[in-house]
């Protein structure tokens, strides 16, 4: 009986023991990953975590008081516990979290449009007839730099320089997103027309494809920007093909300083190069399609991403993509050629944690994004920024800002680690306070800009 008493004793401490250094382990290894990405504050605390945690099960292993075996079993049932409530499946239903808007939106209400009106001109003062209401908000953007400006706050020379190159030559591509459709139709196989398609974008450098049926309110009710201004919008193809492509963190996390808006727009300029590429590729087997790029869109590109299955739009108004949050950037191709469709599954949990984490708007200098509960706009519940404020904000900036990108949790770079945790976000409602909280915790609720990297500072 005492033997038994003995074994079950050197078991229990041996567990004991393992697993505080497993715990201890697990924060070094968070603390390796922090200094890899240049998270110092996340690297501090981790690291700090995993010497902390793991004297508490040094000294109970090492001490001799009567009751041990006890408290090492309690300490070691209730980490059992806090794992089950952690990670137990649990996801209460988002009400109405998925709706469709019942109206098309109009281009040339977005800002882009707006901010290309010329003074004096027909279409500023037949906009401004119409919509009396924007003029005093629109003047206020006026009144600042404008985007890209050397008088904008941000102004920085050699950054600002390459934003502008990757724009003439998006400029130069705007054109060409349709084209001659080849009098040789190729049967295909939807299958393998779909597969190869997804294949190939991703071998040009997408993050994630999808496929939707081309639906009426993925499509804008007029063109707002260049020579076909205020001209109805007719899109009669039975395919949509989203591409999301990914921005680099390293240049995000300097939002809203210069080198945001030179990824940005050289992420345009890329995902714009695959869709005029896919486009190309269709029509040359003898079916139409038409490429959707920066500057040159029928259709509103979040929505079609969504409904290809690409992700959720979240607080901020952005696509949030499963593995990058809304760290991307997003073309489109609309097409007949006969393609399989994606489903798209919806992620009500991206909506609950939405819900709950409210750091965008927490970080917002222009406060455009609401902190209020998800409100109906066209017949869909949805978030909507204060788009006149946010744009005042880029034009005195002269970037594209980007905060609130910058510090979204699910924009954490695609590895194990925050794979992991996004898993967890996805799957309990519990672990998504718990992973808010660890969030703030390990990167601050308000994190600062990062300087400019050293080959840019010059
Ligand atoms: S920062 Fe938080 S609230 Fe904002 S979009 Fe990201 S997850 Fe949603
Ligand atoms: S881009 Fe900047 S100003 Fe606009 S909503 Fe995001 S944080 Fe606010």
């Amino acid at each position: 009986m005492i033997n038994l008493f003995n074994n079950f004793s050197d078991i229990l401490e041996s567990i004991f023991l393992i697993t505080g250094i497993i715990i201890s382990v697990i924060f070094f290894y968070v603390s390796s990953i922090s200094i890899y990405e240049k998270e110092y504050r996340a690297f501090r605390v981790s690291l700090s975590l995993s010497i902390i945690l793991l004297v508490p099960f040094l000294l109970i292993f090492l001490s001799n008081f009567s009751f041990r075996p006890m408290v090492m079993m309690l300490i070691l049932i209730v980490l059992v516990l806090v794992l089950i409530v952690l990670f137990f499946p649990y996801n209460p239903k988002v009400k109405a979290y998925y709706q469709v808007p019942t109206e098309k939106h109009d281009e040339r209400d977005v800002m882009f449009s707006r901010n290309e009106l010329k003074i004096d001109s027909k279409n500023y003062s037949d906009y401004y007839a119409k919509n009396p209401a924007k003029k005093e908000l629109d003047d206020k953007f006026r009144e600042k730099p404008g985007l890209l400006s050397k008088d904008s706050n941000m102004y920085h020379p050699f950054s600002f320089a390459s934003a502008h190159a990757n724009l003439e030559v998006i400029e130069a591509l705007k054109p060409i997103v349709n084209g001659r459709v080849s009098e040789n139709r190729q049967e295909v196989d939807p299958f393998k027309i779909s597969n190869y398609i997804k294949t190939w974008c991703k071998k040009l450098g997408a993050h994630s494809v999808g496929i939707t049926e081309l639906q009426d309110y993925h499509l804008y009710s007029h063109k707002g920007r260049g020579d076909l201004y205020n001209k109805e919008i007719l899109n009669d193809h039975k395919y949509a093909i989203a591409i999301t492509i990914e921005m680099d963190n390293e240049m995000i996390q300097t939002a809203p300083k210069g080198p945001v808006v030179m990824e940005s727009t050289q992420q345009y300029l890329n995902s714009g190069t695959i869709a005029l590429q896919v486009a190309y590729f269709i029509r040359s087997l003898g079916y139409e399609a038409r490429a959707h790029i920066d500057g040159n869109y029928e259709v509103i590109c979040p929505l079609v991403a969504r409904d290809a299955g690409l992700g959720e739009i979240g607080r901020m108004g952005l696509l949030m993509t499963p593995e990058l949050g809304p760290r991307v950037r997003i073309a489109a191709i609309t097409t007949d050629i006969p393609l399989v469709t994606d489903f798209s599954e919806g992620k009500s949990s991206a909506i609950d944690f939405c819900s709950i984490c409210k750091k965008c708007a927490d970080i917002c200098p222009s406060r455009s994004i609401s902190f209020a509960d998800r409100e109906e706009i066209k017949g869909a519940l949805r978030w909507q920024i204060n788009s006149e404020s946010c744009f005042t904000y880029w034009c005195s900036s002269g970037t594209d800002c980007g905060r609130c990108m910058a510090v979204c949790p699910y924009s954490h770079p695609n590895n194990l680690m925050h794979n992991f945790i996004r898993w967890g976000i996805n799957n309990s409602y519990i672990f998504r306070r718990f992973a808010l909280y660890m969030d703030d915790l390990f990167y601050g609720r308000r994190p600062k800009s990062r300087n400019l990297p050293n080959w840019i500072d010059i």
